[in-house]
């Protein structure tokens, strides 16, 4: 969970998620649908999947244990060499290092290596060093205090050098370059665009509909279908099309529900969410898996993505000063 996400954000997922599975057999024994659902919000689907595959590994090849050998853990889905050096060395103390944002920055500025830490020869290096410098004791200590100190005094703009216990040997303080080691990211340009979501209505209920599990992103997550708004078209001409591509159905567009924005990886996304009426047509599979026709309030039985979660919490709203349920 921790991946890409801040403590601060995960404490609640963490907290709910162990809860309902409280063990490795809780966990394989569960639908992937429950796992997505307690997961939903925190992004980066591909994470709770793999987690759900190696319990169900662990449990399937290893009676639910969790075994101390790298080799094992290497085979588990979603297990890349920062995961393997966090449990290994946090819950066995092997000598196992870690490399993530926190730490390169650390390993960076106190041995003062001026390259790109994120190009092939850096890793290795970083890797190598981390390797290097683990005690033969407490490894999983070692490398939590590594982290910490990344994230709380050595931080990636003005570092707080005067509090640091690593002052005397840092190479970038005696060199005054904290602020050019690590070299900065270009961030990536962000590419502006405009979605439409069309919540279509049958019979007092919402159409949902499921990604397919190839799906680059959110796979698996419900949704109501959404995709780009071509530049000629305005918001009611092109909820038609998208529902019909996506889904088979032909609708007839009612009103303009709501505007959110919100950003994916590298795109600022303005996403438009109409209401419609279903008229006719059956569903088609392609774009999505499934579509299941819901009471406007039991979307919240399905795991969706963080905007989709806004989209359909204001349609309930909205639903509500309607008194339409
Ligand atoms: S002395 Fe400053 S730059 Fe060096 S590790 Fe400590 S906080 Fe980071």
């Amino acid at each position: 969970m921790l991946q890409q996400t801040t403590v601060a954000a995960v404490v609640p997922y963490f907290e709910r998620f162990i809860a309902a599975f409280p063990d490795v057999h809780a966990l394989a024994g569960a639908t992937e649908q429950d796992v997505l659902k307690l997961w939903a919000g925190l992004g980066y689907y591909r994470r709770a999947r793999h987690l759900y595959a190696a319990a169900q590994q662990l449990v399937r090849h290893h009676q639910g244990q969790l075994p101390d050998d790298p080799a094992v853990w290497q085979a588990l889905p979603g297990v890349g060499r920062y995961i393997l050096g966090a449990v290994l060395s946090q819950a066995f103390d092997q000598r196992q290092p870690i490399v993530e944002a926190n730490s390169l920055r650390v390993l960076t500025r106190v041995f003062g290596y001026r390259g790109d830490p994120r190009s092939g020869p850096g890793q290795k290096w970083l890797w190598a060093t981390a390797e290097a410098i683990l005690p033969h004791q407490r490894c999983g200590d070692f490398n939590q205090a590594l982290m910490e100190l990344g994230s709380l005094v050595c931080t990636p703009t003005t570092p707080h050098c005067g509090r640091c216990p690593l002052a005397g040997i840092c190479q970038a303080r005696q060199l005054g370059l904290q602020d050019q080691i690590p070299p900065k990211k270009n961030p990536p340009p962000i590419t502006a665009v405009t979605e439409v979501g069309v919540i279509i209505w049958k019979k007092g209920r919402l159409l949902l509909c499921q990604r397919p599990s190839t799906a680059p992103r959110w796979p698996n997550l419900w949704e109501v279908p959404h995709a780009e708004k071509r530049p000629e078209e305005d918001a009611p001409t092109a909820a038609v099309r998208i529902a019909q591509q996506l889904t088979g159905y032909r609708i007839e567009p009612l009103t303009e529900l709501i505007t959110l924005k919100h950003g994916v990886t590298r795109f600022a996304i303005t996403l438009v969410g109409f209401e419609a009426q279903y008229t006719s047509g059956r569903f088609r599979r392609g774009p999505y898996a499934q579509a299941q026709w819901v009471q406007p309030h039991a979307w919240t039985d399905y795991p969706v993505s963080s905007p989709q979660r806004k989209l359909l919490t204001a349609l309930v709203n909205s639903c509500r000063q309607r008194r339409l349920f």
